[in-house]
């Protein structure tokens, strides 16, 4: 771990020339390892004209399909290596639990694991993290009897000695069935410094502790995973408990892709050393900064499952070098998926937000989702602490139209408990609408 560490810590000041050379070293040994031990890449490899021996360029990378969602689970079994390298240690299997329902299973290795931890301690490091501090985590459990509340569980480290090989301060987890009020009461206990948990209930948390004028005192900073983090909630975290958020960029299928900037809250820095990024347009193109597109990626180290320009599902932007003198490339904007995308009668796309700071202030509403229906219609689904007077009804609906960057009749819905997918996730945005084909 010392030693990975002391490699991230030099190649994060490479350049962009040296960070693709490097890359592109690591992805022709990947590239002859697909071709010839992944049954599924030894066939599409041939096909997309890949030879032995050829130059390996940004030309000929362009040139290899991209990796579907669907494929990954119908070609699950032909995208898993025959042999893995010895020096890559053991395999793994990781299950996703599918925001849309539909699981995924990838295989990994002992090695692509250790790259994963490698780039959560830079993490950390980044961030200037006192890993003496008590570290908090909400968050969904893999088994339903961990962690309860009211109490959760605790181990006298943050993590294993493998991940943290120094001493840190203890970890607390609470599972992510405790309801918001146990979770504020089990933080005023616990008093943290850190705490670490999805963007969604983040939201419901700190919304609840600043009606019930709570702060844990020794709160530094909140982590935020797994969920994209919409600015508002960047903005009530730092107005209820005073602390700054630190955001990751990750995947299931693939680990970290991109971590915020030490300097800068609005941008993340790709994790280039362990993992190709790119930003395509619909024809599979490069686009250039400023320019949205979908992500694809291909993780470096995975040689247990290699998935080659995986399409995540998410669409962002690249944007210039940053000024902290990183050379890894600057992710501008994660835009989030594409079932959480607006869709215009003339096919123009949005991803929205609703304005949900000021919700509290018209309305004693306490959680709510918006469903685009139709072109025409948006359904707008809320948890209250009691029905709203028509009064309140008619401020809300105002405020909402003014933020919609397309209008709508807007339906009201109301909900004892706005369901969660099945990763355990509040999606405060969906659309019922397809996209368009290209998309
Ligand atoms: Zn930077």
């Amino acid at each position: 771990m010392q030693r990975l560490q002391q490699r991230l810590h030099e190649s994060q000041w490479w350049t962009p020339g040296q960070l693709r050379v490097a890359q592109f070293r690591q992805l022709k040994t990947l590239l002859r390892h697909a071709a010839s031990v992944v049954p599924f890449y030894r066939e599409r490899l041939m096909q997309a004209g890949f030879r032995a021996g050829m130059v390996l360029d940004e030309e000929a990378w362009s040139r290899l399909p991209v990796l579907t969602r669907a494929e990954l689970q119908a070609q699950g079994e032909k995208l898993r290596a025959n042999v893995l390298p010895a020096r890559h240690g053991r395999t793994h299997e990781i299950r996703t639990s599918g925001s849309t329902g539909q699981p995924v299973r990838i295989r990994s290795s002992d090695l692509a694991q250790t790259w994963f931890r490698a780039i959560g301690l830079r993490e950390a490091l980044w961030q200037g993290r006192d890993f003496s501090g008590r570290f908090a985590i909400i968050r969904k459990l893999d088994r339903t009897d961990e962690a309860l509340p009211p109490d959760g569980d605790q181990a006298p480290r943050w993590g294993d000695q493998s991940t943290y090989p120094f001493s840190t301060g203890p970890a607390f987890r609470l599972s992510l069935m405790a309801s918001v009020r146990q979770q504020a009461d089990w933080l005023l206990r616990r008093d943290p410094h850190y705490l670490l948990t999805y963007p969604s209930n983040l939201a419901a948390l700190a919304g609840h502790c600043r009606d019930a004028g709570i702060r844990p005192a020794s709160l530094r900073q909140v982590l935020s995973i797994a969920e994209l983090l919409p600015p508002e909630t960047r903005a009530l975290v730092r107005e209820v408990w005073g602390v700054p958020i630190a955001d990751v960029y990750s995947c299931k299928e693939i680990g970290y892709l991109a971590l915020q900037c030490p300097l800068h809250e609005d941008r993340f820095h790709v994790q280039s050393e362990t993992v190709l990024l790119e930003v395509v347009d619909e024809a599979g193109r490069l686009c250039a900064p400023g320019e949205v597109g979908r992500v694809v990626a291909t993780p470096l180290f995975n040689f247990a499952m290699p998935l080659l320009r995986y399409a995540i599902g998410d669409y962002a932007q690249f944007g210039e070098a940053c000024s902290c003198g990183r050379g890894l490339p600057v992710l501008a904007r994660v835009q989030g998926r594409v079932r959480n995308m607006m869709i215009g009668p003339d096919g123009a796309r949005y991803w929205p937000s609703f304005g949900s700071r000021r919700f509290r202030e018209l309305a004693p509403v306490r959680q709510h989702q918006f469903v685009q229906k139709s072109f025409e219609r948006l359904e707008a689904r809320f948890t209250v602490e009691r029905p709203l007077t028509p009064e309140e009804e008619q401020a809300l609906r105002a405020h909402i139209q003014t933020k919609l960057p397309i209008p709508f009749q807007i339906d009201f819905v109301y909900l004892e408990e706005i369901p969660v997918s099945a990763a355990g996730k509040l999606e405060n945005f969906m659309s019922e609408v397809a996209p368009p084909p290209a998309a």
